[in-house]
């Protein structure tokens, strides 16, 4: 059985400021990616996690943005706003900052800036973006733009601060998994995040929380609102089974912390790894550790796939196929098997690739292949964690 999980003080509702004491880059020269390695310090907060959860980040927005909307409301900031779940009125300024999502404007508020603009030609593409006939155009044109990009572009529509704080969404904390087990890092929770910057409709722009953590948390210094997700996602209770852990990318996190606890464990069952990303030289992070771990005969085997270290692009699935005999072996004596990461194409296209594994491997036709899948996760021997 899972070891019982302490209770604290701090919660999703009342989290602990904690800071982070450590921010490094994991990707090395040339890499298409930011890949950041985070140590957020929680001894003393009773916040107590295991391999498999995840840390909950309540962020700021970036100050830049705020300022942006302060200047084109034409406003101080001090002008106090009401917000659903606050007991008392606020000040915009910290509302903009840490209360509300500055992305992700929606229809409605298409339809309050063209009831309130008062040039003709502005109202004219308002309007026309909410014809019907406008419906898929009008969902890719709102997918562009943030809130400052709606204001700039309708000047004449002149909102009031609490009208603007009224079509926007509560900012929420995102979820991270944690990348370190508590049996080796008791007041601490490792974190790897993908920092997100990109551009769209000509201006830069950044995932609130990855870049929260990578730009404006001052190391040792800014209080970091944190709570822990329990999960039940996580390494098998018993320490003699084996475990085929699959995470591209970022994927790999929770598996550097099931590594950790079975380490520290000194667990008897194998771990087979399947980690990928873009280029071997920048992109293979953790690599002295899985090494170590290799050396030490507790990570039995890793297999990785480089997309872009040659011509063919290759993949975790791939890898899982080439190995399809000992892959099989391995499942058919009872190992877990565990996916982390992309839910769009990647957690698909490794379900697909272990079907077809079990079914050529077990003599299984299509529909055995699956039923055999469906025990496996019924009996949690089959985990995902996708995001
Ligand atoms: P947001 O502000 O939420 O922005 C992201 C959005 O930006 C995207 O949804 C998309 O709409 C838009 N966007 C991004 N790129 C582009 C582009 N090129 N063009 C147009 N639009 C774009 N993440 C990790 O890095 N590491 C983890 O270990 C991890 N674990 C997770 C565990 C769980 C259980 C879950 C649910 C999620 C996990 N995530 C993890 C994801 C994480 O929670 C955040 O979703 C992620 O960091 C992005 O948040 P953000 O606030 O930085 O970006």
């Amino acid at each position: 059985m899972p070891e019982p999980v302490a209770k604290s003080a701090y919660t999703k509702d009342f989290p602990f400021p904690a800071r982070v004491t450590e921010n490094r880059l994991l990707n090395g020269p040339g890499s298409a990616k930011e890949t950041r390695h985070f140590v957020v310090a929680i001894g003393g907060s009773g916040l107590a996690y295991k391999a498999g959860d995840s840390l909950g980040v309540f962020p700021t927005n970036r100050a830049s943005e705020v300022e942006a909307l302060l200047g084109v409301l034409g406003v101080k900031g001090d002008e106090k706003v009401i917000l659903p779940k606050e007991a008392e009125p606020i000040a915009l300024r910290e509302a903009l900052s840490t209360k509300v999502a500055l992305g992700d404007p929606s229809r409605r508020l298409v339809e309050t800036l063209a009831a309130k603009a008062t040039d003709p030609g502005e109202r004219a593409q308002l309007i026309g973006l909410l014809m019907p006939e406008s419906r898929e155009a009008l969902v890719s044109w709102l997918y562009e733009r943030e809130f400052i990009d709606l204001l700039t572009e309708f000047p004449s529509a002149r909102l009031k601060p609490q009208e603007l704080v009224d079509h926007m969404r509560r900012l929420l904390p995102r979820l991270y998994s944690v990348a370190s087990s508590p049996r080796a890092h008791p007041e601490e929770v490792h974190l790897m995040v993908a920092i997100v910057r990109y551009t769209t409709n000509g201006r830069d722009r950044v995932g609130v929380c990855s870049t929260f953590l990578a730009d404006r948390v001052e190391v040792g210094v800014t209080p970091t609102p944190v709570f822990v997700s329990h999960s039940h996602f996580g390494p098998p209770d018993d320490p003699s089974r084996d475990a085929i852990m699959v995470g591209p990318g970022t994927g790999i996190a929770p598996f550097r912390a099931f590594m950790q606890d079975r380490f520290a464990l000194g667990a008897t069952g194998r771990n087979w790894i399947f980690f990928g990303d873009q280029r071997s030289a920048s992109d293979y992070v953790y690599r002295e550790e899985f090494e170590a771990w290799k050396g030490e005969g507790v990570l039995t085997r890793i297999d990785t796939a480089f997309s872009r270290d040659q011509a063919g692009k290759v993949y975790v699935q791939d890898r899982m196929r080439e190995n399809a005999a000992e892959l099989w072996s391995w499942i058919k004596s009872g190992a877990y098997f565990y996916v982390c990461g992309d839910a769009k194409r990647m957690a698909r296209d490794v379900d697909a690739a272990l079907q077809e594994i079990i079914g050529s491997q077990g003599g299984l036709n299509p529909s055995e292949a699956s039923d055999y899948v469906k025990l496996m996760k019924k009996e949690r021997r089959y985990q995902r964690e996708v995001y």
